[in-house]
Order: structure tokens, then sequence, then C-alpha cells
């Protein structure tokens, strides 16, 4: 590797006798991507934290281009070019975009403020960018990924050295996402270090040079993105076999919970036949948009269909509205959780309590709201969903947390049959296990559970039975032993008449 730049030398850092960064050592040259890996509580934040100043060390050293940095204020951190993005924001929201993009270094004209200039400078930044952001709105305006773009904004107006960003993508649609990566390889290229924290495997290895991996404050591992696969980074991560990551298969009767009949909705999918058993997790695997995704929103009255029957316990029901669905019965969980799933801003509290509010309502009217928290309470421990208090936005939580919440939300409604899209999208390793547990103990209950998921793996690891879609009809189904990554890829790329 080239001459290192920037160097982390057997840092570490305890709180209150806990340790959180323990003898860590890395280092990463110019020009380069580093992505840092880890479950939650690995240290990530905490290393990062004691690079821009926020934090000091407890013993240790670290170094950009040879010179000691750690320990200083962060604006001495800062006038040598280290910038970080941390997920939780860092802008005031009563100031314009420009406004907050120059924060501090106003661009000033014999000591008063130059609005113009402040407004031409951010153009060109936000233009530099390809951000279609107006640098005169009022940030408080803008919504969750557009606040986050802001943020990356502001970073980037800046002499870089080096760019740490904190999962800058848990709030940015796949096109932002995109547009951040073009500019993470502009930056690469013109020689800043990069470090880059992320649960999104795909992510690292589209944008990464290198990965390391944390767990427990301690460095497990350092590889070439192109010498490490998933597994093997999860391996690292979690630091055990992954035969142990999906919770045993179910016990299953014969008795039917769910199905589906000759369920179609033109030019999208045809259904001919779905049942689930009590007990059984059913998984819908395919290639990209064969239908299976429509189908799942169809099941959660989200999607329009022609025709077709959906039966709970053998009774038919409607699922026409999503309100429909709800009342039938189902729990839909879409695959996109900051569009469809959760109201970002509103408080952990309002977005689990939202789905099942007609539950408390007292003469219709008024809502319990004793009855409200101590439900809410009650979802969040057995959730384990991790956060400071109910009241906390969720966007401030992280993937894992924020799908836990969506899930809290559609049990509240005590769904029959649970339908989930990309579970675990956006999910570190731990939370995925325990979301899998959790999925697995409400198929126990005797909930039905159909799962859609692009991730073969989770699919081949969580379910009983696999039917695979391929132009919106179901082509094959696979139980037990007969589940394998190759049974469903030939299913799903044989062509079909
Ligand atoms: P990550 O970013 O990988 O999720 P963190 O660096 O946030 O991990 O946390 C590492 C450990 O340090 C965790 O056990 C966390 O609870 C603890 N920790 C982090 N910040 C603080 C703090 N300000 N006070 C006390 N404990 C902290
Ligand atoms: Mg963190």
């Amino acid at each position: 590797m080239a001459a290192p730049f920037l160097e982390f030398d057997n840092v570490s850092k305890s709180f209150r006798g806990v340790s959180a960064v323990d003898s860590v050592s890395l280092s990463v040259p110019r020009g380069h991507v580093r992505a840092l890996l880890g479950e939650n509580g690995a240290g990530k934040s905490t290393l990062i934290k004691m690079l821009t100043g926020a934090y000091g060390t407890d013993s240790g050293e670290i170094r950009l281009d040879g010179k000691r940095i750690d320990n200083q204020p962060p604006s001495a951190t800062l006038e040598r070019g280290v910038v970080a993005i941390y997920q939780e924001f860092n802008l005031v929201p009563q100031l314009s975009v420009a406004q907050n993009i120059f924060l501090g270094r106003f661009p000033g004209r014999r000591g008063w403020l130059d609005r113009k200039t402040l407004v031409a400078e951010a153009e060109k930044i936000l233009a530099r960018l390809g951000l279609p952001i107006d640098p005169q709105a009022r940030v408080d305006d803008l919504n969750v990924a557009e606040q986050q773009l802001v943020e990356i904004a502001k970073a980037l107006s800046r002499e870089l050295s080096v760019l740490v960003m904190d999962e800058p993508t848990a709030a940015l649609s796949d096109t932002e996402t995109t547009t951040l990566f073009e500019i993470i390889r502009g930056l690469r290229a013109s020689g800043v270090c990069i470090l880059y924290i992320s649960h999104r495997m795909s992510e690292i290895f589209a944008l990464a040079d290198t990965v390391t991996v944390l767990k427990d404050g301690q460095h497990v591992g350092t590889h070439d993105v192109a010498a490490v696969d998933r597994d093997g980074l999860v391996r690292m991560m979690i630091g055990r076999e992954l035969g142990a990551f999906y919770p045993p298969k179910g016990a299953r009767s014969g008795e039917e919970v769910f199905s589906v009949r000759d369920f179609c909705a033109d030019g999208r999918f045809d259904v001919d036949s779905l049942v689930i058993r009590k007990g059984e997790i059913v998984g819908i695997a395919g290639l990209e948009g064969q239908g299976q995704r429509d189908f799942a929103r169809a099941l959660g009255g989200a999607q329009v269909v022609d025709r077709g029957e959906v039966r709970i316990h053998g009774v038919a029901v409607d699922v026409s509205t999503p309100a429909q669905a709800i009342a039938s019965g189902i729990g839909f969980i879409p695959d996109d959780r900051k569009q469809e799933g959760l109201a970002l801003l509103r408080s952990c509290l309002e977005n689990i309590a939202l789905g099942s509010l007609d539950r408390r309502r007292k003469l219709r009217v008024f809502v319990d709201r004793r009855a409200e928290r101590s439900f809410v309470k009650a979802a969040i421990e057995s959730l384990q969903v991790r956060l400071r208090s109910p009241s906390q936005p969720v966007a401030d939580l992280s993937g894992g947390n924020q799908q836990k919440v969506v899930l809290a939300k559609a049990l509240g409604m005590q769904p029959k049959v649970l339908v989930l899209a990309e579970p675990t999208r956006g999910v570190d390793v731990g939370a995925k296990r325990e979301i899998y547990n959790l999925i697995r103990g409400l198929a126990d209950k005797g909930i039905g559970v159909l799962v859609v998921s692009s991730e073969l793996p989770e699919l081949i690891g969580l379910c009983d039975r696999i039917v695979v879609m391929a132009g919106g009809s179901i082509v094959n189904e696979l139980a037990d032993e007969a589940i394998s990554e190759e049974a469903i890829m030939r299913a799903a790329t044989h062509e079909h008449a």
C-alpha cells in the first residue's frame, strides 16, 4: 500500500471503565476509501470522534501526514482538513441552506455579511455536486434526504484532507446515493483519504478499496475488498460461524392460515395459488422485477388488483385498500421504510402507536394516552429497540432499530398474517439476527409469514418453503432439503412460455 497518510497508533478509549475502542491501529493512504464495518457498539463512531477531536483519547496517537492530531480542539482538526459527516445532523433549521453551508465562515466584505456572495458560493457548490437544492431554502423546509445532502455539501465546501462519513446513505434514496458515490470517487481521485461507515455490504463492495472490521472495540482485520466476500465479513463482524445466524426451522402443521387464489393485476403478476400453513415462513424469490414486489404490495392493499381471492383461516377477506388489509388481519411491511413505513421526523412513540390508534380510542374519540405509552413501552422492550427515549425522532435511529419500529407498528395491529418485503435492507448483522428470531417467533405463534427478499441467503436461512416467481407467476416451489441457491436460480432464470 502507498505511504500512510492517516494513522491510528494503538488508540484506546473507555467510558466509565467500559472499553469502547481497544488498542486499535490503522493506517490509510491518500486517495483511498477505507470502509469501517462492525455491529452496533463495535466502536466505529467513537474511533471517528477521537479523530475529529470531539473525544480525547485515553492512550495512543492519531497522526496525519506524520503529525499528531489527537487530543486537539475540533477546530484545529478541522483546520487540517479533517471533516466528518455524522448520522445526526448538525444543521441550524432556522437558517438557509447557504447560511448552513458556510456557518461560522461567512464570506464577508469589510466585515459585513454579503448575502449575494454567500448564495452565489453555495449555488456553485451545490451545482458542482449536482444537488438540486435551492441555496435560499430554509433547512427546516427540506426533507431528511435533502438535509443530509446539505450536510454533505457543507463538508465538501471545505479544503478536505480526510473525509469521514458515518452511515451517510441512511436517509438517501438510490439516486441520491449514486450521486454521493460519484462525489466520493471524485474526492478519492483528487487524493482525499476517506473513511466510510456503512452497514450496507453492497455499498462497501461498490465503493471501498479496503475494509476494516471492528468488534467489541477491537481491530478484527483489514482486507482488500477484492479479497473478501460478504459471508467472510459477516463472520468477522459477529465472530462466529454463520450456521447460528438463522433461527432453527419451525414445526409445521397442515392447517392452512392463509391462501391466495387466482390473484392477478394485469401486466404485473398473476398468482394461481399460494398457501401458508401454520408455523410456516414462506419466501418469495426471483430475479429483480418479476412481480414479487407488486404481489406483496397488493396483499397489503397498496396495489390495485383485477381479481383474486384471499382467505385467512378459510374466510375470504378484503385487501382492496391498506386500511382494509389491516382490518382483515394482514400486516404489511413495505421495502422502503423511509418512504412508506415511517414518519421519519416523528417520534418512535408516534410511529409505533400510529398503526393501532383505533384500538385505544375511548368512545371513538379520545385516545387513551396511558394505554398508548404502556403499549409502546412493551413493544420497545419486546423488540429490543435501542433508543434513548420513545420521543426521539425515528430518523435518529440506526437502520436496524428503524426496522424494528416498523415491525412494532405492524405488530400493534395484531395481524394474523405478516407480509414482509426486504425485511432487513440496510440493517446491521446484529439486528438482522434479532429480526430473524422475531419473525420465527411470530410464525411459531401461528401467524402466517410471507417474506419477499432479493437476498437469497436470507430466504434460504429463514424460510421453510420458497416459491420462485418469474414473469409475474409462481414457476416453482421448493421446500426443506430441496431449497438451495442453485435450485432457486435455475427456476428463476428458466424460460417460461
Ligand atoms: P458504533 O458506532 O460501532 O455503533 P460506538 O462507538 O457508538 O459504536 O460505541 C462503542 C461503545 O462505546 C458502546 O458500548 C457504546 O455504548 C459506548 N459509548 C459510545 N459513546 C459513549 C458515551 N458518550 N458514553 C458512554 N458510552 C459510550
Ligand atoms: Mg455509530
